[in-house]
């Protein structure tokens, strides 16, 4: 009998995949300016893909050569039940599964950071834009950033490696970029500084705030000594080591510089749709297979289908009246 593929998933630019990124909920807490509107509206809950659907995707995807994997969304932690998936993907961790990681907003983290360590997490990516409560705020909405903090300490305490990422805003946390690079490797977090990307309607231009990482680093020199490193993790980041912080800062810069050549990711989202680049819309519609009845020999072929398909890379734009490049937005794709 014919079995699902173990040995790797390889698009048609000989690039393997093995990363997979699952956005578990499109739902948040937030609504930050460049991410969402003020009014975004949510998905009805019946297109959402049940836990356990998810947990069967992830699966099949770890049987076919997935070793890292990602729980994004929206906000991964405020969807309800979201721990019996955390905990039944971490114990595949050392039996197909390399490495299991979340990306969240920080706001519910210290109700759930010592059970994602018991769970087998190890990492985190922490998103934090602003230590200024006041900006904060303006920045999420409705974010608390003392909450963020108090999350951040319980996760370090519960043993949690983590990654601050940054959205560089032009004239909004442009200034307060090297504070947050300093307090972050005070308490020996890594830092990652990303561009804005034109991914779903947010009510407002971002042309206004874009800005290029080559200037921010160009800026950082005043302050920093940078020297760029070799390591790479299984991201996108460019590194370097400041000097005087002796802690590492990243640069994901998709708008001015094109990473795609060595991309080993794709992205299922809440509803099932596998989109094997962040910046095109072709997609594969997995939830259709699972619920007319496909085994997972099945739904492996499909996303074969869907891997061969990867396209070369993304072409992000931003110009000013410009639509987004992807009608979607990051919290339905995750980011
Ligand atoms: N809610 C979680 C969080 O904020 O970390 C996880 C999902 S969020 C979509 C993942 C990451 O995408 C965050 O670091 C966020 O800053 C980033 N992001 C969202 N929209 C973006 C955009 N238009 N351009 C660049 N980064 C974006
Ligand atoms: Fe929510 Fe994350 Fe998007 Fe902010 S970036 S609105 S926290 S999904």
């Amino acid at each position: 009998m014919e079995r699902p593929t173990i040995d790797g998933m390889t698009d048609g630019f000989g690039r393997r995949v093995s990363y997979l990124r699952v956005s578990i909920t499109d739902r948040c807490d937030f609504r930050c300016t460049y991410c969402m509107s003020e009014t975004m509206s949510f998905l009805p809950k019946n297109e959402l893909l049940t836990l356990q659907e998810l947990e069967r995707l992830c699966m099949v995807f770890i049987s076919k050569g997935v070793r890292k994997l990602r729980l994004t969304g929206g906000e991964p932690l405020v969807r309800k039940g979201m721990m019996d998936l955390v905990r039944s993907l971490g114990r595949k961790i050392g039996s197909g599964l390399d490495e299991l990681t979340l990306t969240t907003n920080g706001a519910q983290l210290a109700q759930h950071a010592v059970e994602l360590a018991d769970a087998g997490v190890r990492r985190l990516n922490v998103s934090l834009d602003s230590l200024q409560s006041d900006l904060f705020r303006q920045i999420t909405r409705r974010g608390e950033l003392a909450r963020v903090l108090d999350g951040i300490e319980a996760a370090l305490a519960a043993g949690l490696k983590i990654k601050l990422n940054v959205v560089a805003m032009r004239g909004v946390n442009e200034q307060e970029l090297p504070d947050i690079i300093r307090f972050a490797h005070l308490y020996g977090m890594d830092v990652t500084l990303i561009e804005t990307m034109p991914m779903g309607d947010v009510g407002e231009d971002r042309t206004d705030v874009y800005l290029p990482l080559s200037e921010v680093r160009r800026n950082l020199a005043d302050h920093f000594t940078m020297r760029t490193l070799d390591h790479r993790t299984s991201g996108p980041a460019r590194y370097v080591e400041v000097a005087e912080t002796n802690g590492r800062l990243g640069f994901i810069t998709p708008m001015s510089h094109n990473f795609c050549e060595s991309c080993n990711r794709v992205r299922l989202t809440c509803t099932g749709t596998l989109y094997m680049c962040l910046g095109q819309d072709d997609a594969i519609d997995l939830r259709a297979a699972m619920r007319s009845g496909a085994n997972d020999f099945e739904l492996g072929r499909v996303i074969d289908d869907g891997i061969s398909r990867k396209p070369r890379g993304h072409d992000f734009v931003i110009g000013r009246g410009e639509k987004p490049a992807v009608r979607r937005h990051m919290s339905v794709t995750g980011g």
